[in-house]
């Protein structure tokens, strides 16, 4: 029999001319290029752990499997490579389960790789440790799931796995490895026969000529053109076409959050500043990479204006079209390459739209802004988030490369207005569901596949759902500065129990909490911050030093609104607050 695990020096020693299924899937994923992983060690993944360690992969361990997740789901963002996050058996895999679920729900690619517990038990409802029928629970909440049973089908179930995540609309995956195939055994030369190489896992999608013949017919009868850039533009890595193709066509664009960067907020073509102008106005409006879901008021009602509208759309997904509302001329194809195809097909002469729309939509923006620069530019104690983020927003001018990370309500509306970015993939937030827990998971996973120094920004509540992760930041070092908008509760901190009992108010935390201190606690450097003076010089020494660091930004505790700007989504009881008490 081969000895698996390590010897008694810790070494990965080749042993025999056998191999194993810990050594397979090491192979499979090198082979397919994948060199990190986000886990939670314990039963029956911790020696895979430990081999993935030795024999030269990244494996990063999380203090709790959701964070690993949402590390790997944004790690399929950046680099357009499955993320992999790996758990234990039940409960480490069902925490796991809800960013897989937010991978799919993003178009992000992922594999959820957990260890599961003996088939013949589970089946049979026997009780074996950590019980559950892992794959069928998985199946509903991603694009695909596999289980491997035997050690040379390792090679084509991490191809599979790896296909499904990467092709067509990207999404998470599962693959449930049982404990009984880790220690399965197969000849050396067999097993390394046995690996596939995913050739091409992606393929470009071509549209039709007549597609893009039918898009650009519409977008040169407009009168009112607008272009809408979504995460699915920002994961495409047409950066350079994109914007060639935006410059050529003279049409102002709106970035959805994560799409922000793509072209600097600061071009002049960017109608971010007078967004409700020109969704009420607009007679023509592309979307490339953006979905007409709850985040574009589905593409009708009020936000929308009277205006009758032409919609184009890019997307790879064709089913995404009239998803909401009539797609005139639907564009299926990959990003890319439908950019390219549009740039082709407008030929030399391509006409700008109308000068008369272009400054109705300058003057509306200049205006907007004008507006805000004095607000932004206040040092006001206690710190309203006019005041902090506009402190943040000078930095990251002066700093383009940093990635900003942002969770939370208010802190997460007024940052993604207030905050301008300047490259590609430089945003990342909370994506499609508005899910809070995700900031430190995307911090550690940007830091690792970017190199490039991190700002998170955080609601206090939104930071408690993953906050004890800045242990993982300081135990690797991480150049992440998390600055934590510190108001004492959820929307803010001043509400109160309508019983008058002595509990707080639901949406309150304890006073003055000073979370500073929690990565002192772990060897980082804290600082509290009361002024948007004292904010910018905390920041810039954080990021300075390219050291874990975090700064509690006390923000007046009666700045916030409820649920932010998504509070009409709440629902309203017919009995008055006051009333039920
Ligand atoms: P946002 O929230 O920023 O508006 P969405 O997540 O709603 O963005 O939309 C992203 C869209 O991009 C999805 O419909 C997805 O199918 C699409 N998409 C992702 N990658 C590509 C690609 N490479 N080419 C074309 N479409 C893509
Ligand atoms: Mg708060």
């Amino acid at each position: 029999m081969l000895e698996t695990g390590l010897d008694t020096q810790g070494n990965d020693e080749e042993v025999g001319k056998l191999t194993d299924g810990f050594h397979l899937i090491i192979d499979a994923l090198k082979l397919n290029g994948i060199n990190t992983v986000y886990n939670v060690p314990g039963i029956p993944i911790t020696d895979l752990g430990r081999h993935m360690q030795a024999n030269g992969m990244r494996v990063l361990s999380f203090r709790h499997e959701q964070a690993a997740g949402y590390a790997a789901a944004i790690a399929g963002f950046l680099t357009k490579k499955p993320g992999i996050c790996m758990t234990v058996s039940a409960p480490g895999f069902l925490n796991g389960l809800t960013a897989l679920a937010h991978a799919t729900t993003n178009c992000f690619p992922m594999i959820l790789v957990s260890g599961s517990s003996e088939r013949e038990i589970v089946d049979l409802m026997q009780g074996d440790y950590e019980e559950m029928d892992q794959l069928a629970i998985a199946k509903p909440l991603c694009k695909a799931a596999y289980r491997i049973l035997h050690v040379e089908d390792i090679g084509i179930g991490i191809a599979r796995a790896y296909r499904a995540a990467v092709s067509g609309r990207p999404g998470g995956v599962y693959l449930d490895l049982p404990a009984s195939l880790l220690g399965q055994t197969i000849g050396a030369d067999a097993g390394a026969k046995s690996l596939v190489k995913v050739i091409d896992g992606a393929p470009a999608q071509i549209p039709s000529p007549e597609a893009i013949e039918r898009a650009l017919d519409v977008l040169k009868s407009a009168k009112r053109p607008l272009i809408i850039l979504g995460k699915g533009a920002a994961y495409a890595q047409a950066d350079i076409e994109i914007r060639a193709f935006i410059e050529k066509s003279g049409v102002p664009y709106l970035p959805m959050s994560m799409a922000k960067g793509l072209l600097p907020d600061t071009h002049p073509q960017s109608a971010g500043p007078a967004r409700s102008l020109v969704l009420k106005e607009a007679d023509v409006v592309m979307l490339i990479g953006a979905r007409l879901n709850w985040l574009l008021s589905h593409g009708k009602g009020k936000a929308w204006g009277e205006a009758s509208k032409k919609f184009i759309q890019i997307d790879i997904e064709p089913r995404e079209m009239d998803s909401n509302v009539e797609i005139i001329a639907p564009l299926v194809g990959d990003i890319d390459s439908c950019v390219k195809a549009l740039l082709q097909g407008m030929g030399e002469a391509w006409s700008k739209p109308p000068a008369s729309w272009i400054n109705q939509v300058s003057a509306k923006k200049d205006n907007n802004v004008a507006r805000m620069a004095s607000k932004l530019q206040n040092n006001n104690v206690p710190m309203d988030f006019h005041g902090a983020l506009g402190a943040l927003s000078r930095i990251i001018a002066e700093r383009p490369d940093t990635v900003l990370v942002n969770e939370g309500a208010n802190t997460l509306d007024f940052a993604r207005s207030i905050i301008d970015i300047h490259k590609p993939r430089k945003r990342l937030d909370v994506g499609t569901w508005g899910v809070m827990g995700v900031g430190m998971g995307q911090a550690i996973a940007a830091a690792v596949e970017t190199g490039s120094p991190v700002l998170a920004v955080e609601g206090d509540s939104a930071f408690g759902f993953s906050g004890m992760e800045i242990e993982t930041i300081a135990r690797y070092d991480l150049p992440i500065c998390v600055v934590v908008f510190n108001n004492g509760g959820i929307y803010r901190g001043t509400d109160a129990n309508l019983s008058g009992g002595t509990d707080v108010a639901t949406t309150v935390f304890v006073k003055d909490i000073r979370y500073d201190k929690m990565m002192e606690a772990f060897g980082g450097s804290g600082y509290n911050a009361t002024s948007p003076d004292e904010l910018r010089r905390s920041v810039i020494e954080a990021l300075d030093s390219g050291k874990p660091s975090l700064v509690n930004a006390v923000i007046d505790e009666e700045a916030g609104t409820e649920s932010g700007r998504i509070g009409n989504l709440n629902p309203q009881s017919v009995v008055s607050k006051k009333q039920a008490t």
